[in-house]
């Protein structure tokens, strides 16, 4: 099988940014009461959406399944409170779970949390329950940096994200450290900020004891990690220098994808990283549209690096490919599994 562990939902139907801005603009009225989503969508406009872009794209490159969640860009978890966040991601939460119901051989569904800046972790936690144990979820994205663009809530590795972990590591989850949009005119959102917010996630857990705590909580590191492969050797030697444990200590929780939109930095990336830890993925469709005129084939066609990647034995292909997804998502595991795959 080939699975793909990270793609997102972003060709929605427009009732549901239709929703998102009548929420917002309520939020500008004193005294409006919040929106709670009431979105409508049929399926065939649910199907519409998908069958002529995410579904005949998997299909053209050969991809069986999609760990599917709501466009990241758009979690914009800045905007108005806890109580925005809680039913904006509800809104869009409902709407994967539609898909995965509508297409279960090709999308398993990965929440979005209703994070709000400086707010606390108590409706994450509901919000991951209800989508993992009410609609099968097998994962969810975590936004490291609320505030879009500015970093004001604690690292990662803060007591303060201890209560997502604990419901992480009971319902046996694990998430995507994924940013979402910046408001900051310093970071462009898809060409800095996604890439800072994976790389200075990474170095969080350099610094931290969280796996100590937290044996078996995981986390994908998307993007090819940002900028870790690359500077692998930077982050030994600061583990060395700062008295952290080794690398090889890390790599027992932390995963990367292999959205990296060039064949050098695959090849990089299946170099420096062991085969274990990483996990297909091409993000589609998202970051990066349109096609390379150099190769003549899209960007985001991750595939193609994959197969291509020098020095990768088949055994390694079948676990970037399947065998790691399925063991990092155990939930999707199951729901294969079920389905007698
Ligand atoms: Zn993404």
């Amino acid at each position: 099988m080939i699975i793909d562990c990270h793609g997102h939902y972003t060709t929605a139907p427009r009732a549901l940014n239709d929703y998102r801005a009548r929420q917002v603009a309520l939020l500008d009225e004193p005294g409006a009461p919040a929106l709670s989503p009431d979105v409508r969508i049929s399926d065939d406009e649910i199907r519409d959406s998908l069958e002529p872009h995410q579904i005949a794209t998997q299909r053209l490159r050969g991809v069986d399944m999609t760990i599917f969640s709501p466009m990241a860009g758009a979690m914009a978890h800045h905007v108005g409170n806890a109580v925005t966040s809680r039913h904006w991601a509800q809104a869009c939460n409902d709407l994967i779970h539609r898909v995965t119901r509508l297409y279960p051989r090709e999308f398993a569904g990965v929440c979005q949390l209703p994070q709000s800046p400086r707010s606390g972790m108590a409706e994450c936690v509901a919000e991951l329950e209800r989508c993992v144990n009410g609609m099968g979820f097998v994962g969810c994205n975590i936004n490291p940096d609320p505030s879009d663009g500015y970093w004001t809530d604690p690292p990662m590795t803060d007591r303060y994200w201890y209560p997502l972990y604990e419901k992480m590591v009971e319902l046996d989850v694990p998430g995507m450290v994924h940013v979402s949009c910046s408001c900051n005119p310093n970071f462009h959102h898809t060409g800095a900020h996604y890439l800072n917010g994976d790389t200075a996630a990474f170095m969080q857990f350099v610094l931290s004891d969280l796996f100590r705590d937290f044996p078996t909580l995981r986390f994908v590191i998307p993007h090819g990690g940002g900028a870790v492969p690359y500077h692998w050797g930077r982050y030994r030697g600061l583990a060395l220098q700062l008295g952290r444990p080794p690398m090889e200590d890390l790599l027992r929780n932390v995963f990367f994808d292999t959205c990296v939109y060039h064949q050098p930095g695959i090849d990089l990336l299946l170099k420096v990283i062991p085969a274990d830890n990483v996990l297909f993925a091409s993000e589609i469709f998202g970051a990066v549209k349109g096609v390379d005129p150099e190769t003549g084939f899209p960007f985001d066609d991750t595939r193609r690096y994959v197969d291509a990647v020098q020095g990768v034995s088949d055994a390694e292909r079948h676990l970037l490919f399947e065998r790691n997804a399925r063991r990092v998502y155990p939930r999707l595991d199951a729901l294969l599994r079920a389905q007698g795959r």
